[in-house]
């Protein structure tokens, strides 16, 4: 009794949170969740850095 399940928290991993951009240079800044439609490239959810233009999937 009174044991319930603890529930992990992501890490950063998935989307729905933030993601820190990688590229040197803004190594703290939250990159926000995009969704990109487009046929040269895959489409799909990438994070997109607002200072930079990085972008990564988002999986
Ligand atoms: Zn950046």
């Amino acid at each position: 009794m009174g044991t319930r399940p603890a529930k992990i928290a992501g890490r950063g991993r998935d989307a729905g949170k933030t993601k820190i951009c990688p590229q040197a240079g803004c190594n703290s800044v939250a990159m926000t969740a995009v969704k990109f439609v487009r046929q040269t490239q895959p489409s799909g959810i990438f994070w997109l850095c607002d200072k930079c233009g990085h972008e990564q999937p988002t999986r």
